[in-house]
């Protein structure tokens, strides 16, 4: 595994060509902290201005079809990603999997496509609130992971791939999980992924997401078996998102 920091932002459905200035806002303060990984994921409709404007920082897509082409109206492929410059894609997000109603064996199906397109993988997996409360959190994310991880073929594979783990209710809620319980899961995770992959596990990142901002990013980042963060509403502005990336 690398021991460099990775540190992404998930856009969203946020970002019109002048953000395209924050973005190289990002780049130029990012490069003070060369010990860190840092990405940016922005809507689709800038992944490719992002990748040529902004080549010092690693762009990414946020999500993929399964398919290389065909008749998918409105979907993007991940082969369509990289041939935009992409480095790397977000599968699996909890709002792709609320909002399309994704399953653990589409999500490993992306992530395939994903890595047979050359493109990194961001794989994500978070419990609900309900799920913690009714102490199943472990279970379900786990359940979570070995489903949606891809069939991989080696360690070289392996480092391609990230799991991030977030909460589902720690995203974008301001409500940040306990330093202890991200410990917990990570460790949980790192099981799983060593289970399924032998010694190639250690090479997959786990990233943790939900609610990290400038206060507790050094915590969570310094905290053991946290190889980096994913960051959605504060990687938004350069400000924010390079406090985390100092942060790490
Ligand atoms: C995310 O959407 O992946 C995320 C972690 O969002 P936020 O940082 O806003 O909670």
């Amino acid at each position: 595994m690398s021991n460099r920091p990775y540190i992404v932002g998930n856009w969203k459905m946020n970002g019109i060509r002048a953000m395209l200035a924050e973005a190289r806002a990002i780049e130029r303060g990012a490069g003070r902290y060369p010990e860190v990984q840092v990405g940016l994921a922005p809507p689709f409709t800038l992944v490719q201005a992002m990748a040529e404007q902004v080549g010092a920082l690693e762009t990414g897509g946020q999500d993929c079809h399964v398919a290389v082409k065909g008749a998918h109206t409105g979907d993007i492929s991940a082969a369509m990603l990289a041939d935009a410059g992409a480095h790397f894609v977000i599968v699996g997000h909890s709002e792709r999997r609320r909002d399309h109603g994704e399953t653990d064996g589409l999500v490993k199906a992306k992530a395939e496509a994903a890595l047979a397109a050359g493109l990194g993988v961001i794989i994500c997996v978070g419990e609900t609130l309900e799920e913690r409360d009714a102490g199943r959190a472990e279970a379900v994310v786990q359940g979570q992971v070995a489903g949606s991880l891809p069939d991989l073929a080696d360690e070289g594979q392996a480092a391609k791939v990230a799991v991030a783990y977030e909460p589902v209710w720690a995203i974008g809620t301001g409500r940040v999980a306990a330093v202890d319980d991200v410990v917990a899961m990570h460790g949980a995770i790192g099981k799983t992924l060593a289970g399924a992959l032998g010694e190639a596990g250690p090479s997959v990142r786990i990233l943790y997401g939900g609610s990290v901002n400038a206060d507790n990013a050094r915590d969570l980042l310094a905290a053991e078996g946290v190889d980096g963060a994913l960051v959605g509403g504060a990687s938004l502005t350069a400000e924010s998102f390079l406090a985390i990336v100092a942060a790490a």
